[in-house]
Parts: C-alpha cells; sequence; structure tokens
C-alpha cells in the first residue's frame, strides 16, 4: 500500500509544459483506497460518497504536493522574480473536477471510482464550494491562479481562510433567508496546514520614539496569522502555484491559565476567541464599530502576514546579502482592489521600523513594488476608513500614511504652483489620502496670504439615511447625494482614509478592468492623479479561465469545438476558437452544436426540478440572468419586462400568444447581500411573480420564471452552458466589467445588454449582429439623471402600464410600493429611478421583441451562438495574465533546461 500516484510524477521540466504521464485507474483506485483505510477521518466500517470524496481528493492531493514542492524548489533555487497577488476574497468553487482535469486525468479518476463502485459525477458533488468571496472580484482572483499556473508564472495568491464562506441562500415565501456556510465542516482536503509557518500581527498600542529616533510600535493585542495552503495546478504542466489562506489564532502564551484554573472560563478563552473571530467570516457587517474594526483587523492581518512571509522569503533567497533596493526586481504586489491597500504602509513600516531604511528609500521601493487594480467608479464606493479609528487600531500606519499624505501635498504644490490658489485648494481636496484633516502650517499660510479660506464650503451632503458599507462596493443602496452650499457654519465633517487615493500614490501602476472602465478611472475617478502621473495608468481587461468555464464544465460542447478544430490546443490558445467561425453556417456543426445546448439545458431542467419543483421545457429558450442582486445590474428591468411579456399574452387568445411569442425559461440567480434592504425586496418580487406566471394554465410553457436559490460557482457551472440568452442589462457607466457575461459568451449564449464594461468589447469580437444591445450610454447618464430631477423625464406608457398592473395585485397583495417607488420621483418612496430603469425599458422590452425573432430563426441562432463561441478567445484570463506579467509585474514564465 504504498502511495501509488508517486511514481507518474518525473523529475523533468517543471514549467516546461510537459505532459504529466498517466496513473492508470488501477493503481488510482489502489491509492484511493489507501487513504480511505489510512486516513481516519471517517468510520472504517464504509464506504459512502463523502467519505469516497475525501479520499480521491487526497489521492490527487498526493500528484499536486510533488508538483507543488517542485515549482517552489525551482523558484527557490533560480530566485526568480515572483508576483503576489493579494486579495480578501477568492471563489474557487469545487477543485476536484479541475485538479483531475488540469492532472489529464480525469478519465483514469471515472474509471477508478467506477471500480470502487462510485461515479466521479457524484462523489464529485460531494465537495462544498470553497465560497470565500461574494463575487466577480472574487472569482477574477481564482481565474488568475489557474492561468498563472497554467502560463508557469512564479506567482501566488495569498487570501484569508474563512471558517464561514459566504452565506447559504434559501429562498421561502418571504424572499431570501442567509444560513451560515460551514464549508469546514467535515474538513478540507486540499489544504496543507503549516504550522512552521506563523506570524504575529498586532493591533492598538502605541508608538514609542527611541533615543536614535526611530519608531517603535508595541501592539496591544497580539495575535498568530498561520498558513494554510492550497496548491494550485496548471494545466497541462507540472507548475503548481499556492493559494496561502491566513487563520488567525492567539499565540500560545495568551491563555490565561490562572483565570481557566480559577474556573473563570469564559475570561480564559477570551484572547482566543477575539483571535480567532478574525477569521470567522466574510464581510462581516460594519454597521457597528466592532464590525468596522473587525474588518480592519481582516485586512491588515492579510497584509501584515502577507508581507512579512514575503520579505522573509526575500531576506532568505538573497543569501545574507540583502538589498533592500532589489525587492522591487524580486516581488511584485498586486492589490486586488482597495481592501489590501495597507500593504502600502505595512511595507513602509517594516522597511523603516524593521529594516532601518531611511523613509526616502522606503517609500521608492514600496511604490515600485506595489500595483493597484480598481474595480469601481461609483465614487460613494471607494473605501474610506475613519481616521479616529484606524489610528486607535494601527497607531504607526497613520503617522506614516500622514507623511505619505504630506509628500503628496508637497508635489502637488511643485505640479501646481502657488500663484492660483483656488486650483491648488480644488486638487489638494480631491487628491489628498486624508480628507478633512487640516493642512499643513506652511499651506495654510500661504492660503491666509492671498485670502483663501481653507475650509471647503461647498459640502455633499446626504438628504436621509443611505447604508454605506465601506468595503462592499458592489453591495450599496442607492447613493441619494445632492450638492447643498451651507450658508450656515456646518459641524465639521468627519476625518477620513482615503484607501484609493492611498492606492493610487503608493503604487506604479493603476489599471481598471475593462477598456471603458479604464477610461472613466482617467477621465473621471481618477482624473487628477491621471493628469499628475498619466503613465501610472493602465487597462488590463479582465478575464475567465477557459478550463473551468468551457473545457471542464461543458464537456459536450468543448468536444464539438475539438473535432471541428482539430485539436484541443484551443484550450490554452483560445484565439484558435477563432477557426469556428468559417464553419458558422456548417449544418453538421449546427446539428451538434444544438445537441451538446440541448443535453445541457435537459440536465439543468432536472436540476430545477429537485431545487424547486417546477418542470420546464428544455426546448424553450433559456433566457438566464445570474449574479449578485443589486440595483445597478437591473434585475428589476429584467423582471419588469417579463411582466410586461405576462401582461400581453394575458390579452391575446392563445392562438395569438403563441404565434407571436417564443417559449422562455427565464431564470435568475444571485444573492442580496443580507442588510440590503431593496435587493432582497427584488428577490422576493421576482419570486412572487414566478408563483403566479408558472401555476397560470394559460400560459403554460411559454413562460416560466424561477429563481435558482444559492447561486454559487458549482451552479454557475451547470447553468451558463445551458444558456442561449444572457442578461447583461446594469446602467451604462455602472458596471466595471463584469465577467460572466464572457463565461456566456464563450458558451454558445447570446448576449442582450447595454453598452457596459466589458460588454463594449465583447460586442466588438463578437460582432454588432450577434449581440443584441440596448439603452442609454454612459456619457448620457448624468445629463439623463439630471433631466429627471428636474421633472423633465416623460414615461412610456407601458412602463406606466407595468407598474399599475403590479399595483392591481396582479401577484399578490405584497405592497410593493417601495419597491415600484423606487422607480418614480422624489415623493413618498420615490427615489428617483436613479438607475434609469424606466428610461430604458422601452428600448429593453423592443430589443426582447427581436430576440424572440431571431431565435424563431434556429439557424440563425445557431449560428449566432457559434460566432459568440468563435469571438470570446480575447477573454480568456490567459491574456489578461500575460499582460499583468508583462506590463506590469515584469515577471518571466519559468524556463528549466
Ligand atoms: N458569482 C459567481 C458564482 C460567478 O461565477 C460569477 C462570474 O461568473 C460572478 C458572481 C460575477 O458575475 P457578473 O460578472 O455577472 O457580475
Amino acid at each position: 500500500k504504498s502511495r501509488l500516484l508517486d511514481p507518474i510524477i518525473t523529475e523533468e521540466g517543471v514549467g516546461s509544459n510537459l505532459k504529466v504521464s498517466p496513473g492508470d485507474a488501477a493503481s488510482i483506485a489502489s491509492n484511493i483506497k489507501y487513504h480511505a483505510e489510512f486516513t481516519p477521518l471517517f468510520s472504517p466500517e464504509n464506504f459512502a460518497p463523502s467519505k469516497a470524496f475525501f479520499a480521491t481528493a487526497q489521492s490527487v492531493r498526493d500528484a499536486l504536493i510533488v508538483n507543488w514542492n517542485a515549482t517552489y524548489d525551482h523558484c527557490e533555487k533560480m530566485n526568480v522574480k515572483q508576483a503576489y497577488y493579494l486579495s480578501m476574497e477568492f471563489l474557487q468553487g469545487r477543485a476536484l473536477l479541475n485538479a483531475i482535469g488540469n492532472l489529464e486525468l480525469t478519465g483514469e479518476y471515472a474509471e477508478a471510482l467506477q471500480k470502487l463502485g462510485h461515479t466521479l459525477e457524484t462523489i464529485a458533488s460531494q465537495e462544498p464550494d470553497a465560497a470565500l468571496g461574494n463575487g466577480g472580484l472574487g472569482r477574477l482572483a481564482s481565474c488568475f491562479l489557474d492561468s498563472l499556473a497554467t502560463l508557469n508564472y512564479p506567482a501566488s495568491g495569498y487570501g484569508l481562510r474563512y471558517k464561514y464562506g459566504l452565506f447559504k441562500q434559501l429562498i421561502t415565501k418571504d424572499g431570501q433567508e442567509e444560513v451560515a456556510e460551514n464549508w469546514l465542516e467535515i474538513g478540507n482536503p486540499w489544504e496543507i496546514v503549516r504550522n512552521d509557518i506563523a506570524y504575529p500581527v498586532k493591533f492598538f498600542g502605541k508608538v514609542v520614539t527611541g533615543s536614535d529616533g526611530n519608531k517603535n510600535w508595541i501592539g496591544g493585542e497580539d495575535i498568530l496569522a498561520v498558513a494554510y495552503d492550497v496548491p494550485i495546478p496548471g494545466y497541462k504542466t507540472k507548475t503548481t502555484i499556492s493559494l496561502r489562506l491566513w487563520s488567525t489564532k492567539v499565540p500560545s502564551d495568551q491563555l490565561d491559565l490562572c483565570a481557566f484554573n480559577a474556573g473563570e472560563h469564559t475570561k480564559a478563552c477570551q484572547a482566543k476567541a477575539k483571535a480567532e473571530k478574525i477569521c470567522y467570516i466574510l464581510y462581516p457587517g460594519d454597521e457597528s464599530e466592532e464590525g468596522k474594526i473587525l474588518r480592519l483587523k481582516q485586512q491588515y492581518t492579510l497584509c501584515s502576514a502577507s508581507l512579512q512571509d514575503i520579505i522573509s522569503r526575500f531576506e532568505r533567497r538573497s543569501g545574507g546579502n540583502v538589498r533592500w533596493e532589489e525587492l522591487p526586481d524580486k516581488v511584485a504586489v498586486q492589490m486586488n482592489d482597495t481592501h489590501p491597500t495597507l500593504c502600502i504602509p505595512e511595507l513602509v513600516r517594516i522597511l523603516m521600523d524593521l529594516k532601518g531604511l531611511e523613509w526616502e528609500s522606503a517609500w521608492r521601493i514600496t511604490q515600485r513594488t506595489v500595483a493597484y487594480t480598481n474595480h469601481t467608479v461609483l465614487p460613494e464606493a471607494l473605501e474610506k476608513w475613519s481616521y479616529d479609528l484606524m489610528q486607535r487600531l494601527l497607531p504607526r500606519h497613520v503617522e506614516i500614511i500622514e507623511m505619505i499624505d504630506e509628500q503628496l501635498i508637497g508635489e502637488i504644490i511643485s505640479e501646481y504652483g502657488t500663484s492660483s490658489p483656488e486650483i491648488l485648494k480644488k486638487k489638494l481636496a480631491a487628491m489628498r489620502i486624508l480628507e478633512n484633516l487640516d493642512l499643513p502650517a506652511s499651506v495654510v499660510e500661504l492660503f491666509a496670504k492671498q485670502n483663501v479660506s481653507c475650509v471647503d464650503e461647498t459640502v455633499e451632503e446626504v438628504d436621509s439615511i443611505v447604508e454605506v458599507k465601506t468595503t462592499e462596493k458592489d453591495e450599496k443602496e442607492t447613493p441619494k447625494k445632492k450638492k447643498v452650499v451651507n450658508k450656515e457654519p456646518v459641524p465639521l465633517p468627519p476625518k477620513m482614509v482615503r484607501m484609493a487615493n492611498l492606492s493610487v500614490v503608493g503604487g506604479h501602476a493603476v489599471n481598471g478592468v475593462a477598456e471603458i472602465h479604464s477610461e472613466i478611472v482617467k477621465g473621471e475617478v481618477f482624473n487628477d492623479f491621471f493628469q499628475l502621473w498619466p503613465k501610472k495608468f493602465q487597462n488590463k481587461t479582465n478575464g475567465v479561465t477557459p478550463r473551468r468555464w468551457i473545457h471542464f464544465c461543458n464537456p459536450d460542447l468543448s468536444a464539438v469545438i475539438t473535432k471541428w478544430i482539430g485539436t484541443d490546443d484551443w484550450v490554452l490558445k483560445t484565439e484558435k476558437l477563432a477557426e469556428l467561425q468559417k464553419f458558422a453556417d456548417n449544418k453538421d456543426l449546427h446539428i451538434e452544436w444544438t445537441a451538446a445546448k440541448k443535453f445541457n439545458k435537459s440536465k439543468v431542467a432536472s436540476f430545477i426540478k429537485q431545487r424547486t419543483g417546477y418542470s420546464v421545457n428544455p426546448d424553450a429558450m433559456f433566457d438566464i440572468q445570474v449574479k449578485r442582486i443589486h440595483e445597478y445590474k437591473r434585475q428589476l428591468l429584467n423582471i419588469l419586462g417579463i411582466v410586461y411579456r405576462y401582461k400581453k399574452m394575458k390579452e391575446m387568445t392563445a392562438a395569438e400568444r403563441e404565434a407571436k411569442f417564443v417559449p422562455r425559461v427565464c431564470m435568475f440567480g444571485g444573492k442580496a447581500f443580507a442588510t440590503y434592504v431593496q435587493a432582497k425586496r427584488i428577490v422576493k418580487f421576482i419570486t412572487d411573480v414566478g408563483a403566479t406566471i408558472n401555476h397560470d394554465p394559460d400560459i403554460g410553457d411559454l413562460l416560466k420564471v424561477i429563481f435558482v436559490p444559492d447561486y454559487n460557482v458549482s451552479v454557475a457551472e451547470l447553468l451558463i452552458p445551458a444558456s442561449e440568452l444572457s442578461q447583461h442589462i446594469s446602467t451604462a457607466g455602472m458596471e466595471a466589467s463584469g465577467t460572466s457575461n464572457m463565461k456566456f459568451a464563450m458558451n454558445g449564449c447570446v448576449l442582450i445588454g447595454t453598452l457596459d464594461g466589458a460588454n463594449v468589447e465583447i460586442r466588438q469580437e463578437v460582432g454588432d449582429d450577434n449581440f443584441f444591445l440596448f439603452g442609454a450610454q454612459a456619457p448620457e447618464i448624468a445629463g439623463l439623471r439630471k433631466e429627471r430631477a428636474e421633472g423633465k423625464f416623460v414615461p412610456d406608457p407601458r412602463f406606466e402600464e407595468v407598474k399599475k398592473f403590479v399595483r392591481s395585485g396582479a401577484f399578490g397583495a405584497h405592497n410593493y410600493d417601495e419597491l415600484l417607488g423606487s422607480l418614480e420621483g422624489n415623493e413618498g418612496f420615490g427615489r428617483g429611478d436613479y438607475f434609469l430603469v424606466g428610461k430604458d425599458f422601452p428600448s429593453y422590452i423592443e430589443c426582447q421583441e427581436r430576440v424572440d425573432e431571431a431565435y424563431r430563426d434556429q439557424k440563425r441562432w445557431t449560428k449566432m451562438s457559434i460566432l459568440n463561441t468563435a469571438g470570446s478567445y480575447k477573454f480568456s484570463s490567459d491574456r489578461t495574465i500575460h499582460e499583468y506579467a508583462r506590463e506590469i509585474w515584469n515577471i518571466n514564465p519559468l524556463q528549466i533546461n
């Protein structure tokens, strides 16, 4: 009973793109049995699916560990420059099928499990989703890891090991309910706890200045961050990189043994509970002061532990000859949004306070090491922290941020001079890291001399209670700000630290995630910085891994593609997908293409039956909108469009209905942030509309409305391959990129969407004829909102008709006033339709009529579907990662002779 997988790994070529020689099914089966017997996590008497999953995963892990160690050894020996991707979120989903697929052992594992009395599908479905993220941003990080490993880049990810992942969503008659997701309950076979890799992290305390003038931060609360490593295999390569997740615990010397022995158990365990709760959940609510502190502790834990790890690796690899100026030649740190911004002051602190560097060198090195990816252009979504709170929790970091702010003020003054104090004042107000803090005395004096007030008279005032979540950029309520000129003196606004400004100032590169988004970043959100440092700003259009998102989740379509292109190289070189264009009219391809789609649709129909009890017709058009529930993503526009369709159907005879409408199954999926009330109202409304329509005998299979509960990566892997139309209908200018739009296009789904985020580039690539476009465009939005606010907007009668129909009780007696009111003026519940649902409604429903017409012509539709897959090649995360590697990180693929 030796570890039978070991011999399949040979010593040649980590990173050389060599195929791992396959283990045979018999030895794999024997290895699985070995783990079932000797891994004492389950009782020995049975070999139930959960145990079989665990044993199978451990047998795969054996293979991964060999490659992972070899990759690490190689990087260690060659001392190559490495990229480190820091992210508060990784939405990994399941790992088993991905790992054996990347190792090219899927067939062998399926056969081995069959020998043991199981199917691979059943065993794979035992695995809980690793949902350490909310949505696009976290899934992007996971796609990047797959591409980094596949392309043999020396890189790793750093995140937090949350005990509870994103909540499980239940759909009840009241809408969404949240239940804690204990994804680690049965253990996690993929992780390797590294008790030897643990770093102290401290909070609170004070800064003392030594007799030499050096600063020393003495923490008031100490914890330990312990590494849990998850090996990430590349596809058809031995390169296996790390996702290092930090878990927090109390240092062992902190257990209050005296108190414990005296029977004061709670008191004795207080420090332990405090330390462990840092990694309890993803995005703890931050309404309360305690909640805010917890989130900031999470962010700092990620930054501090990861940087200590990176620095200690750098020192070790320097072999006793540490030259700090060379740190940026060995290390690239990428911050996924502003959540890891504390990396900047933390790196400065380590370099100055612990390594003895001067401020100038520490600052220069930090700037050359760190880069920042922006994920939102909504000004109200840019992360800010209370200065006072941060000063309490991280006193030394705030001193460093003040130094950075002062340095920035100096740069602004030297760029704009002092001859136009009004311009200077504006620039300082927009660009400073510290908001509402006093200016340095020299600047105050300057303004005083020129008779310019230092106080900003024009303040932004919130006109009613708005939920502001500092780190959930995705989850904000409608911003409700208006500019007012205060005649009376107002209380001083709170002092804040602007994390995005700190990221822009502290990094050497700032990138947006789609072309239109990067233009808005440069032209609006960070325009002042762009004018100062134009070269810093870049675009890196997002991408998704074609392994998980076509090859493994859609094996039938993948086989058809391989057959017609003549090779499966496209999985690595997605540009080959373009070759499908020449067969777009081929009848035989059409037959195979639709058969694959049909098969995927049947699987989804069974899944829907099992999850919701509804039967749907797999011959109807599958029309899907799955993503976080948010007002800007406009699920409300979709469902109101469905209501309109339903109303029209009801007004017709059966024959008229069937002649006019294409049968559709309209699916929604997605979670609403637990405290985002309006999003939860939308979920409830969708399920109410479904409950009425799905039981209406006049309608039958012509229209079904399904809310698929608990949308996550695994559900996405099932739904996306079965989709025919997918909806990406955000208010133009509000979606930074979107990534599910790319996955849908890759899987031969036609998109209906606005010119927003990556939709713009998808439409360019797949062709205007193969994308259903509607709606107002980004440059018009501000004007339209203004017009609306001035009462000049005249709603389309069809929009009024739909709202009236809902209010008439067509979907039950529930009161939808708050929901519908949000689409109306500013009276009562009215919130002025900030997301312009009413404005885009007529153009949306007219576009949906064009969709029906196109779908009726199945030949035309199949061609559109093929051309979507063929045109999606740009959206591989391999392309994105190559761009980051070349243009930001300056790293090279591993090369071994
Ligand atoms: N949630 C999950 C589970 C996903 O897989 C994805 C991307 O495919 C997203 C959220 C992001 O979706 P979108 O880009 O539509 O916002």
